[in-house]
């Protein structure tokens, strides 16, 4: 399935002409693929749920990160939006996918076990979004299982026509990929059509449209746990545009393939090599000459 450029807008139209949810497609697909029972598919995306929840447990510990540049936060929320006179600006469902977001991001940088859904770096966006539905929605966990699969197949296909590597394409590949398939699962696990996945994901792709890879001292710290909370509150955006009927002008598989010529146009010191943005900043410097005594 992996050696030709797989494309989205064909399986969209596979799941329309067979009048299927797109979810049951993407389960039916990937258990053939991997020579198992739909069930056993099931289990297996159960399984990873569990490992993705308990990242969010882990995170909200509040540990210092390795680095030291992150840790803490995702917590300092939790305890922020519980206490009742505090404000929550963004409503109980945004709130919730920001702390669990940064939680994940926290997890890993605390060298806790994640879910690289895609990447590490990018692993807050898909459990934030998956978890904060289900909390917010009494969402069971069967549903989330198939929303899973549903975004590892949109994230099949980015690899397949781009990249997931942000040494390769940037943040857009790591961050705008898990926001694109968490978008798409969303949209999936909510009730909406194939097309409306396709939108879901197209149009958060676009909004992440040459997102940059600067991680500051080279450590998946800075800028990568908050900006796995503005991904996933992308995801949200685009799932509820999507949901409304609003579509992208321009059709999935090619917006998939816009982010990669984005990433190939991208200069390197902008695709993890700490050399640009936020990674080239003065503070940035700073971080790397006290952690590793060389700028
Ligand atoms: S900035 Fe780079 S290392 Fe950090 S999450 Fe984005 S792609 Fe990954």
């Amino acid at each position: 399935m992996l050696e030709d450029k797989l494309s989205l807008q064909s399986l969209i139209e596979t799941a329309q002409n067979k009048n299927m949810r797109f979810g049951d497609l993407c389960i039916e697909l990937q258990a053939a693929e991997m020579g198992i029972t739909k069930e056993q598919l099931l289990t297996k995306m159960i399984s990873i749920l569990e490992v993705m929840e308990s990242s969010i447990e882990h995170g909200l510990m509040g540990e210092k990160s390795k680095g030291g540049l992150v840790g803490g936060d995702a917590k300092k929320m939790r305890d922020y939006i519980a206490a009742e006179k505090n404000v929550c600006l963004v409503g109980n469902l945004i709130a919730d996918t920001i702390i669990m977001a940064i939680a994940v991001g926290e997890a890993n940088a605390g060298m806790g076990k994640i879910v690289a859904a895609p990447t590490a770096g990018s692993s807050g966006v898909l459990p934030a979004v998956l978890f904060s539905l289900a909390k917010n929605n009494n969402v069971a966990r069967l549903n989330l299982a198939q929303a899973l699969v549903v975004a590892g197949v949109i994230g099949m296909v980015i690899a397949s026509r781009a990249t997931l590597s942000g040494a390769e394409g940037g943040c857009q590949a790591e961050c705008g990929a898990a926001a694109a398939m968490a978008a798409g699962a969303a949209v999936d696990l909510l009730g909406g059509s194939p097309t409306e996945v396709g939108h879901a994901a197209a149009i958060t792709l676009k909004n992440m449209l040459g997102l940059v890879c600067d991680p500051v001292a080279g450590l998946v710290e800075v800028p990568c746990v908050k900006r796995n909370s503005g991904a996933a509150v992308q995801a949200l955006a685009a799932a509820q545009m999507s949901l409304a009927g609003i579509i992208s002008v321009i059709p999935v598989d090619e917006v998939i393939d816009s982010m990669a010529s984005v990433g190939s146009a991208m200069h390197c010191s902008l695709k993890e090599t700490a050399q640009g943005g936020l990674a080239a900043t003065p503070t940035a410097l700073n971080w790397a000459q006290k952690l590793f005594g060389n700028p």
